[in-house]
C-alpha cells in the first residue's frame, strides 16, 4: 500500500489533454485548435524576431551577474517598463512628470511566474488580508481561475458572461447579476481584453459602467490581462478597461495579473507581474507594506521568479528600436489571426453552412467559441481528426491557408 492511495482524483486539465490527443493521432489530415498558442502559417511555434534579436544581445554581453540572484520583487527595471506597459505612465510624462510619478507611486508591482503566478499570488495575498466574502468568475472563464481560487480558499460564484443567442458578451445578465447579489468586498475577475474562451469583450460603454458599478459598491476587481497587444496589435487599446478604472476611477483599488507568455510568445519562460493599483487617497505607508507582505508570500513558495524571460521582455521594452520591432511582430501575429477569422467565416458562407458566422469576426483575440455542442466536437474529432475543447472553443492560430477549407468542410459536416 501506500500512504498515496487515499488521494482524490483529479481530472485532466483540458487544454493540454487534448494537445496530448492531438499529438498521438496519425492521421496526416489532423488539425489542432486546442491548445492557446501562436502558430505560423506552416503551424509551427514563432520566436520573436526581437526576442531572437534580444536573446543575442544578452548572450553577446556575457555580463557576470546574468545567473545571479533577482530580489524577491524582481528586476526592478523589468517591472516598470512592466507597470509602464500595463497604465500608460508615460504618455503623461509630455504634459506633466509630476502627475506621471503620482501615478506611478500608486502602483505596488512584484515579478511572478508568469500570469498563472500573478492570479495565483493575487487570489493569496487578498484571501489572506483581504477576505472577501467571494470571488465572481465569468461564466465561461479560463479554467485555471478556478483552481485558483480554490487553492486559496475563497467562495467562488459565477457571472453569466456570454449570450449564446447572440454570441456576445451578455452585459445585462452580468450587470444584473453584479448589481443584485455582488457585496463590498467581493472580488470580481475581468478579462481586460479577449476573452478566453469566448473571444467577446465588453464595449468601451459597457466597461465604464461595471467600473462605475465596481466603485458604487466597494466590488474589487481583478484584471486577467494575458493578450495585451496580441489581441488587437495594439497594447494600449487592449489596456483600455484598465487604464480608464486607473485614471478615471482613481480610487477603486484593483489587481492586474500580466502575462508575457502570447504577446512576447514567451510560453515556457513564465515572464508576468502583478500590479495592485492603490486609490489616489491611500496613506503613504501603505505601498510599502503591501509589497513586503507580496514579497513575503513568494519568499516562502520560491523566492522569487525566474530572471531569463524578465531580461528578453527588459531588453526590448527598454529600448525604443526593439520596442518599435515588437510591434511590428504583434502586428505579424495579431493580422494572421485576423486573415483566418476571415478565411474560416469566408469558408463557411460559401458553402451555405447552416447558421450565422458572424461572430467569427466580431470575436477578438485568440480564441472564438465556434458554436459547436458538445457532441458536434466530438463527430469532428472523431471523422475529421479536428481537435478542440469540448465547450467548441477552437483557438483560431491553428488554422492556416492549408487547413481552413478542409475545417470549413468538417464543422459544415457535423452542423449539419
Ligand atoms: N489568463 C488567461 C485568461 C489566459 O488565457 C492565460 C494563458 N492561457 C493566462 C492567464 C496565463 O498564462 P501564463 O501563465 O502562461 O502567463
Amino acid at each position: 500500500d501506500s500512504m498515496f492511495s487515499t488521494l482524490s482524483e483529479v481530472p485532466p486539465d483540458e487544454p493540454f489533454a487534448v494537445n496530448g490527443a492531438y499529438k498521438r493521432d496519425s492521421n496526416p489530415q489532423k488539425v489542432n485548435l486546442g491548445i492557446g498558442v501562436y502558430r505560423t502559417s506552416d503551424g509551427n511555434p514563432w520566436p520573436l524576431r526581437v526576442v531572437e534579436e534580444a536573446e543575442k544581445e544578452l548572450f553577446e554581453a556575457s555580463d557576470v551577474n546574468r545567473h545571479e540572484y533577482l530580489a524577491i520583487q524582481g528586476d526592478a527595471d523589468f517591472l516598470s517598463l512592466a507597470a509602464d506597459l500595463v497604465f500608460g505612465f508615460g504618455d503623461y510624462e509630455g504634459s506633466s512628470r509630476q502627475v506621471a510619478e503620482n501615478m506611478r507611486q500608486r502602483v505596488v508591482s512584484i515579478q511572478t511566474v508568469s500570469g498563472t503566478g500573478a492570479n495565483r499570488l493575487g487570489a493569496e495575498l487578498l484571501a489572506r488580508n483581504i477576505r472577501p466574502g467571494c470571488v465572481w468568475i465569468p461564466n465561461p472563464t479560463w479554467a485555471n481561475h478556478y483552481t485558483i481560487w480554490d487553492l486559496a480558499a475563497v467562495p467562488k460564484k459565477e457571472y453569466p458572461y456570454y449570450d449564446s443567442t447572440s454570441k456576445a458578451f451578455d452585459f445585462n445578465g452580468t450587470f444584473r447579476t453584479l448589481s443584485t447579489y455582488a457585496k463590498a468586498n467581493d472580488v470580481v475577475i475581468l478579462h481586460a481584453c479577449a476573452h478566453n474562451p469566448t473571444g467577446a469583450d465588453p464595449s468601451q460603454e459597457q466597461w465604464k459602467m461595471l467600473a462605475q458599478l465596481c466603485k458604487e459598491k466597494g466590488i474589487i476587481p481583478f484584471f486577467d490581462l494575458a493578450y495585451q497587444g496580441f489581441a488587437s496589435g495594439d497594447a494600449k487599446k487592449d489596456a483600455w478597461a484598465i487604464r480608464h478604472i486607473f485614471h478615471d476611477l482613481n480610487q477603486v483599488e484593483f489587481c492586474v495579473a500580466q502575462s508575457f507568455s502570447k504577446n512576447f510568445g514567451l510560453y515556457g519562460q513564465r515572464v508576468g507581474a502583478l500590479h495592485m493599483a492603490l486609490s489616489a487617497n491611500a496613506p503613504t505607508n501603505v505601498s510599502s507594506n503591501l509589497l513586503a507582505n507580496l514579497c513575503h508570500l513568494v519568499r516562502g513558495e520560491y523566492s522569487m521568479a525566474p530572471r531569463g524571460g524578465a531580461e528578453i521582455v527588459k531588453t526590448v521594452l527598454g529600448s525604443k528600436d526593439l520596442r518599435k520591432k515588437w510591434l511590428e511582430d504583434l502586428t505579424t501575429m495579431s493580422e494572421r489571426i485576423l486573415q483566418m477569422r476571415h478565411a474560416l467565416f469566408d469558408e463557411l458562407v460559401k458553402l451555405g453552412t447552416p447558421g450565422d458566422w458572424n461572430h467569427i469576426t466580431n470575436q477578438i483575440g485568440m480564441f472564438t467559441y465556434i458554436g459547436l455542442t458538445e457532441s458536434q466536437v466530438s463527430a469532428i474529432t472523431e471523422r475529421h481528426h479536428i481537435y478542440m475543447l469540448s465547450s467548441g472553443r477552437i483557438s483560431i492560430s491553428g488554422l492556416n491557408e492549408t487547413n481552413v477549407q478542409y475545417v470549413a468542410k468538417a464543422i459544415d459536416d457535423v452542423v449539419r
